[in-house]
């Protein structure tokens, strides 16, 4: 903390409906007196050497205050720009991206009793970026699995495991087809369990989870999921899905250097600047935050006012079939504080 007893964390408000739920954010985290300072930062790309770069005063904040709340970011359509989001999870290594989905009392979806989190791999995977074209007609594209990646990976599962309560790591793979890739992230979560004897381990196919999962989600109840990244990419929008979609789901990622939460959803154009937007999503992953520098009290009573206000159904915003705009769903949220 600093000389006031407050954590400083860097805000990066975003684009389209952005600035209007990182400010319910601020409203609700004012009213709860949680120990957080706000340092607001832009990262609209600027371009340097005919490159577009975050600004270095965004990165700067982030460096410094290594803990980051995000709201979504309006991805470029065109060649030339790289996408903030990636370009943010290489300058800070963001390796795990963690996800929570557990079902919304008051928000109906055709399960009722969702409540497991995926831990994906973020950095390399089906996502290294290596293709190439062999002959005209056939190309390649590289799955590089690293056993260090692999590693913190599965030792961030196992310690939100266990600092969860959850005690039970579940590994999501196809080491049956591709047997040295996937066999070395599966390998590399043995090796990892053997560490933590207090966390309960299993193994299971991706195919095989993903029919389970959509046959009975308590199948996962109290498990943490983790796996390479393009089986959390997949698997971790599926689970989202059947909580509601990506409009309620928050997210963490986890860095060497810094550590960014942000809600999943993007920046919903069509209703931007009319005061319409949901901000569970951005809500809960503060909350995220929260429990990541260890703040639970402030988390639980952040969550508890959120998920009440859903619940007594009576102050929702549109796309929770209400009526009410962002203000006023936010002073309800702050009045069940
Ligand atoms: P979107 O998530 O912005 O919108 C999809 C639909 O969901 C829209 O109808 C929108 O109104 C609604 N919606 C989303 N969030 C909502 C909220 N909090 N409250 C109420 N309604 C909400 O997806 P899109 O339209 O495909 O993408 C728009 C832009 O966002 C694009 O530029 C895309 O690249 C970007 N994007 C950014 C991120 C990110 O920064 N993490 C993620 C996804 C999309």
């Amino acid at each position: 903390p600093n000389g006031n007893g407050n954590y400083e964390v860097t805000m990066i408000p975003g684009d389209g409906i952005g600035p209007e739920i990182s400010q319910s954010v601020q409203r609700v985290f004012s009213a709860a007196k949680a120990p957080i300072e706000w340092e607001t930062a832009d990262v609209t790309p600027v371009l340097r050497n005919g490159r577009t770069v975050i600004p270095d005063e965004a990165l700067h904040s982030v460096q410094k205050n290594t803990i980051a709340l995000k709201g979504p970011l309006a991805t470029p359509i065109g060649k030339g720009h790289v996408s903030m989001n990636l370009t943010l999870r290489r300058t800070f290594n963001l390796y795990a991206n963690v996800r929570p989905c557990k079902s919304i009392v008051g928000y109906k979806t055709p399960y009722d009793n969702v409540n497991t989190v995926l831990i994906r791999e973020n950095t390399e995977g089906e996502y290294s970026g290596i293709e190439h074209e062999v002959v005209d007609g056939v190309v390649q594209s590289i799955k590089l699995i690293t056993k260090p990646a692999s590693e913190r990976c599965a030792r961030f599962a196992f310690e939100y495991a266990r600092s969860s309560g959850r005690n039970h790591v579940t590994a999501v793979h196809k080491a049956n087809i591709m047997k040295l890739s996937d066999g070395l992230f599966l390998s590399a979560c043995q090796e990892l369990a053997q560490q933590y004897p207090d966390v309960k381990f299993d193994e299971i196919l991706l195919d095989r989870a993903c029919l389970q999962i959509t046959q009975d989600p308590v199948n996962f109840n109290n498990t943490v999921m983790v796996m390479p990244n393009l089986y959390g990419d997949i698997l971790s929008d599926m689970c989202a899905g059947l909580i509601g979609g990506l409009g309620l789901t928050p997210s963490g990622n986890i860095g060497r250097d810094a550590s960014i939460f942000e809600s999943v959803h993007g920046t919903a154009p069509d209703i931007a600047g009319q005061d319409k937007a949901n901000p569970t999503a951005l809500l809960l992953s503060a909350v995220m935050m929260l429990r990541h520098m260890r703040l639970n009290e402030y988390a639980d009573k952040i969550e508890n006012a959120v998920l009440s206000t859903i619940a007594e159904g009576k102050v929702l915003t549109g796309d929770l079939g209400g009526n009410s705009t962002n203000t006023a769903f936010t002073d309800a949220i702050i009045s069940h504080l």
